[in-house]
C-alpha cells in the first residue's frame, strides 16, 4: 500500500472520530459557516494563526497530509462544480488541476533554515510566518488555487483568508471548508483557513488595505495586480501571461503539433501558462498545420477565422474610440465547438480551433483564454524569437519552444526572461504536470517570486549568538 493511501485512510478515520465528537458537542463558532465583516474576520484569522504557530512543525505536516487526502477524494465534485459555476473550462482537466495542486504543492520540506558559523559565533536564519495572509484568487482555476495557496501557507505557518472571484464563490467556499475540516481533524484551528462568503470588489479593497493583513497575494489580471501593488504593503503578484510557442525547422513537427494542441486546449485554454499563439518557421509551417489537423484541432478558413476573431475580440471595448482590443469574456473557457457555433460554423468535437494570422493581429496580442489559436508564419527562428518576446509584453510569464538545436534553445532561454520556459513539451509540463518539478497555481512574474511555494510565504528572521556555540 502506498504512503498516500495509508495517509488517506488515517485521515478518514481521524475525520470520522472528529466528526462524531463534533456531532455530540454543542455547535462551535469555529465549525459553523463564517459570517463576514473585515475586523472580526481578520481577528479570527489572527487568533487561529497564533495558536497554530505555537503548535510546531510536525502538526503542519499532518495537516498537509490530511488536506491532500481530503481534496483527492473530492476532486471530481470540485472540478464539476467549478465548471458549472464559472462556465469556464472542462472536465476532466479541471479535476487534473485540482489533483495536481493536492499532489505536487510542496509542504514543510520546502522551508530552509540557514546557518552561519565562524570566529564570531553562530547565526541562524529561520523561515518565519508573516501572520495573516490575504489571497485573492481567479475565476479560471478556483479550487486548485485555493488548494495550492492553502498547502503553501499552512507549510509556512500562516493563516490565510481567501477572497475568491465572485463568479467562483461557491466552489471556493466549498474547497476552503473541506480544507478547514481536514486541518481541524488533526488539531489545527479551522479558522487558519477562511473564505469571504460574499466577495465583491469592496471586500477585496477593504481587506487589502486592512492593517491586520500582513501579506497580500493576488492571482489574476492586471487590474488586481495594480491594485495590490498600490495597497501599501508587501504583495506577491501573479499576473497575466500570453505564452508564445516557437516551432523551428529542426523540431519533431508531429510531436510539436500534438504538444501544442494538448497545451493550448487544456481546460479550454484558461491556464495562464497555456500556449496562446505560435510562431512557426516558414519552411515547416505547412507541415505543422497538417500535423495540428492530424492531432484533432480544427483549421478555420481565412473567412471563418475572421468571423471568429471579430466575435471573440472586442476592438473598442470601452467605446472611447481609442481601440484597445480586449477579449469578449462571453467566450472565455468555452468549448471550441460552442465558439464555432456562435460564429455560425459547424465543428464537431475538436479540442481547438486554429488559423493563420499576422503577428500584429489583436488575437495574437491579447491573452484570449479560450481554445482559439493563431499560428504565425515567420521567415526564420531569429524572427520567431524576436516576435515571441514582443507579444509576451514583458509579463515574464511562460514561453515554449520546439527545436532540436541546443544553441537556439539556450539563446531563447536567456532572451525570453520568463518564469517558465518549456522545451519540446506541452506548456503544462512547466507546472509539473507530466513534467518534473513542483507545481503552483500562483506564478508571480510581476513581483519576481516566480513559481511560488511555502518558501515564498515566509520572511527570514535572523538570530545571532556572539562568540559562543561555534565548535569547528
Ligand atoms: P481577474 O483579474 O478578473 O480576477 C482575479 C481576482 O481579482 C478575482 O478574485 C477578482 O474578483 C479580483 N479583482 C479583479 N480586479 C480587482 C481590483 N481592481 N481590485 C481588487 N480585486 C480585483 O482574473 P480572472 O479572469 O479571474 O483570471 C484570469 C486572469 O488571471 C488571466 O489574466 C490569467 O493569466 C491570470 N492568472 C494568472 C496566474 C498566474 O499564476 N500568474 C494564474 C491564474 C490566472
Amino acid at each position: 500500500m502506498q504512503d498516500i493511501e495509508i495517509d488517506r485512510i488515517v485521515a478518514e478515520v481521524v475525520r470520522r472520530i472528529h466528526s462524531e465528537q463534533n456531532n455530540s458537542a454543542p455547535p462551535s463558532d469555529e465549525k459553523s459557516e463564517p459570517k463576514w465583516d473585515a475586523d472580526s474576520f481578520i481577528e479570527r484569522s489572527k487568533i487561529a494563526q497564533r495558536k497554530f504557530q505555537e503548535l510546531g512543525l510536525e502538526i503542519r505536516k499532518r495537516a498537509i497530509r490530511a488536506m491532500r487526502c481530503a481534496i483527492i477524494e473530492k476532486a471530481d465534485e470540485l472540478g464539476q462544480m467549478a465548471v458549472s459555476e464559472t462556465t469556464f473550462g472542462k472536465m476532466p482537466d479541471k479535476r487534473e488541476k485540482i489533483l495536481l495542486a493536492a499532489d505536487k504543492t510542496p509542504g514543510v520540506e520546502d522551508l530552509v533554515t540557514r546557518t552561519f558559523s565562524g570566529d564570531n559565533g553562530l547565526t541562524i536564519e529561520e523561515p518565519a510566518p508573516y501572520g495573516v495572509v490575504l489571497s485573492i484568487t481567479p475565476s479560471t482555476n478556483p479550487p486548485s488555487t485555493v488548494v495550492n495557496n492553502s498547502i503553501s501557507n499552512i507549510a509556512a505557518g500562516n493563516s490565510i483568508i481567501f477572497q475568491p472571484h465572485p463568479s467562483a464563490k461557491n466552489v471556493s467556499i466549498l474547497t476552503a471548508n473541506i480544507l478547514r475540516d481536514a486541518i481541524s481533524s488533526v488539531g489545527v484551528p479551522a479558522d487558519t483557513i477562511l473564505c469571504v462568503p460574499e466577495p465583491t470588489l469592496d471586500t477585496a479593497n477593504e481587506l487589502m488595505h486592512h492593517p491586520g493583513i500582513n501579506l497580500v497575494v493576488v492571482t489574476g489580471g492586471m487590474g488586481v495586480v495594480n491594485a495590490a501593488l498600490n495597497c501599501g504593503k508587501k504583495a506577491i503578484c501573479a499576473g497575466p501571461g500570453n505564452p508564445p510557442v516557437i516551432v523551428d525547422e529542426t523540431a519533431d513537427i508531429s510531436k510539436a503539433a500534438k504538444d501544442v494542441v494538448a497545451g493550448a486546449s487544456f481546460d479550454n485554454g484558461v491556464l495562464c501558462t497555456a500556449e496562446k499563439e505560435a510562431f512557426v518557421v516558414e519552411s515547416v509551417a505547412d507541415e505543422f498545420l497538417r500535423q495540428m489537423r492530424a492531432a484533432g484541432a480544427f483549421q478555420l478558413s481565412p473567412t471563418d477565422a475572421q468571423k471568429v476573431v471579430e466575435m471573440v475580440i472586442e476592438s473598442d471595448p470601452t467605446g472611447s474610440g481609442e481601440r484597445h482590443p480586449a477579449i469578449n469574456k462571453k467566450f472565455v473557457g468555452k468549448n471550441a465547438s460552442v465558439i464555432a457555433k456562435s460564429a455560425g460554423i459547424d465543428v464537431a468535437d475538436a479540442p481547438l480551433l486554429f488559423f493563420e494570422a499576422q503577428w500584429d493581429s489583436p488575437i495574437v496580442m491579447v491573452e484570449q483564454l479560450m481554445p482559439v489559436f493563431p499560428v504565425v508564419r515567420v521567415p526564420n527562428v531569429d524572427e520567431a524569437m524576436r516576435l515571441a518576446v514582443l507579444v509576451e509584453h514583458n509579463f515574464k510569464h511562460t514561453f515554449i519552444m520546439h527545436s532540436k538545436n541546443i544553441e537556439r534553445l539556450s539563446k531563447m532561454a536567456r532572451l525570453c526572461n520568463g518564469n517558465i520556459f518549456v522545451k519540446n513539451g506541452p506548456s503544462f509540463a512547466g507546472l509539473g504536470y507530466r513534467g518534473e518539478g513542483h507545481t503552483t497555481l500562483t506564478i508571480a512574474g510581476t513581483t519576481g517570486e516566480g513559481l511560488t511555494s511555502a518558501r515564498s510565504f515566509v520572511r527570514p528572521r535572523r538570530c545571532t549568538l556572539v562568540d559562543y556555540f561555534r565548535i569547528i
